[in-house]
């Protein structure tokens, strides 16, 4: 698969060229006209949604439904390449509907290429984000790999990876901003993962760039005077084993 690099230009300014992408939400199988700012000559695409389950429901289908939160989808991505081998795989569909929650992805979209060095190590890897306007809706979709292992059983073991990892993303000058409370939704495991550390971290509407100076996560942390409350908050949370 091909990772685009970091930065690329905003929406606006991309001037990208629709494509044919053809997405099947289990109903049937529709071929949209999408456009890709990663991928400004967007191949023929297609995304095959395993996980829909209400789409019969008017309120949930996703293209009318409501605009609610977001919705993550399970699906299988497949697009052509030159030299016909295809690339593939199993990916995770962020997908929102509305020009308000389209900005929302777009910054978190900005931030996975922002953070482009972490992709397969903090957070999960990019594999596209694509928009349309579909009978007059305007949605969107951000398209990772599938990361959906199970929590470690240990929780001395969770704790320490989940402080192990806030770490990495604040020694490269970030924060999550959306990891206080001891819920570990934000938290998924990359089953094919070759770090040591399968954990990731997802959900970067919140994520910005923030100054810290850390040691390491055993040890004692050096910050500057505002303090650090996320890795604090971590920290405690892992002498608790939470
Ligand atoms: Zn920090």
């Amino acid at each position: 698969m091909y990772f685009p690099r970091p930065s690329p230009p905003k929406r606006r300014a991309a001037h990208p060229t629709d494509g044919s992408v053809l997405i099947d939400f289990g109903g049937g199988v529709h071929t949209y006209t999408m456009r890709s700012c990663l991928h400004p000559d967007l191949p023929e695409t297609r995304l095959y949604i395993s996980s829909v389950k209400d789409q019969l429901h008017p309120d949930y289908h996703p293209i009318h439904g409501l605009k609610s939160a977001p919705r993550v989808y399970r699906g299988w991505f497949y697009r052509s390449t030159p030299d016909g081998q295809g690339q593939e795989g199993e990916v995770a569909v962020k997908w929102v509907r509305g020009m308000k929650r389209i900005e929302t992805l777009e910054w978190e979209r900005e931030n996975y290429c922002r953070l482009f060095e972490l992709q397969g190590i903090v957070i999960p890897r990019l594999w596209d984000y694509m928009e349309a306007t579909i009978e007059g809706i305007d949605v969107a979709c951000l398209v990772t790999e599938w990361c959906g292992g199970s929590h470690p059983e240990d929780p001395k073991l969770f704790s320490a990876q989940k402080l192990e990892l806030a770490v990495v993303l604040h020694k490269e000058g970030w924060l999550h901003g959306d990891l206080i409370d001891a819920e570990s939704h934000h938290w998924v495991v990359a089953e094919d993962d070759k770090t040591g550390n399968p954990l990731r971290l997802v959900d970067l509407t919140k994520a910005s760039e923030h100054r810290c100076f850390v040691d390491g996560p055993e040890r004692c942390v050096k910050r500057d005077p505002d303090g650090c409350q996320e890795l604090d908050n971590m920290a405690a949370l892992r002498l608790l084993n939470l």
